[in-house]
């Protein structure tokens, strides 16, 4: 099984993936996620770094061919920048008889949905989605799909958009789509969303600053056509309208 437990808050785990962990007799992924299941979930866990996807996938394979029931454990959705494509990689060019196993990929709710709801409705139009992690595809490819999004008025979801070791990469995404869109364009930083770590700034593209993010961040960028409604005391509601401009 390889499935996804949502952005943070238990209860935006779906109970077909909280059904599937509690039936798992081993656990797989990136450590911190482990930590987030249940301790009530009494499975073997074989928690790692991020950096060991292929390694950390062939091992679920083998555990899963060896009779065990494997839960391959992503946040929000395995298929979104995570796990999904890394088990099917190890598949594809693994031991033919892990063609033979059944593998079920469980949908979760991924950090873009969770953060477009507690903002409002902003992707409620055509958006497409980027991850601005450099480590597994040249920067020249990412600067040359933002710019085609930019240019198609696309609302944007930014993935991993600064880590430890890419201080810089939000920053220069910033200043390519300043020059391609205007200033008012709201910018929504939502970090830790559905976790009591959360936090939600809402800004413009002519002041957003490459240091407001972090690991935990989903940086979301809108269009022209983006609306806010300004609401006394509280963080604006942005939408998209259903209709785009003509
Ligand atoms: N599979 C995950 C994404 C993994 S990539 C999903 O579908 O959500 C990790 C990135 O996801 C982070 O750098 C951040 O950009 C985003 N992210 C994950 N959880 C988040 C949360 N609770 N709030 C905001 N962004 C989050």
């Amino acid at each position: 099984m390889i499935l996804g437990i949502g952005p943070g808050d238990p209860r935006l785990c779906t109970p077909q993936v909280s059904a599937a962990l509690a039936d798992a007799t081993d656990l797989v992924g990136y450590r911190p996620y482990l930590d987030r299941v249940a301790a009530s979930v009494d499975a073997v866990r074989h928690g790692s770094d991020n950096r060991v996807e292929l390694d950390r996938a062939r091992h679920a394979l083998s555990l899963a061919a060896g009779g065990r029931r494997v839960a391959v454990v992503s946040s929000g959705d395995a298929g979104v920048f995570a796990m999904a494509s890394a088990v099917f990689e190890a598949i594809e060019h693994g031991d033919a008889a892990w063609c033979g196993l059944d593998v079920a990929v469980m949908p979760g709710i991924s950090a873009m949905l969770a953060v477009a709801a507690r903002v409002g409705a902003p992707l409620g139009h055509d958006f497409c989605v980027l991850s601005l992690s450099d480590n597994l595809k040249p920067w020249d490819l990412i600067l040359r799909r933002l710019r085609a999004a930019a240019e198609a008025s696309f609302a944007i979801a930014l993935y991993n958009p600064v880590s430890r070791a890419r201080p810089w990469q939000l920053g220069e995404a910033l200043a390519l789509l300043r020059d391609l869109l205007p200033g008012t364009v709201p910018v929504v930083f939502a970090t830790a969303i559905s976790r009591p770590e959360e936090q939600v700034a809402i800004t413009t593209l002519a002041e957003a600053r490459g240091d407001q993010a972090d690991m935990r961040t989903l940086v979301l960028v809108g269009t022209e056509a983006t609306r806010l409604i300004r609401r006394p005391g509280n963080t604006p509601w942005l939408y998209a309208p259903r209709g785009a401009p003509s």
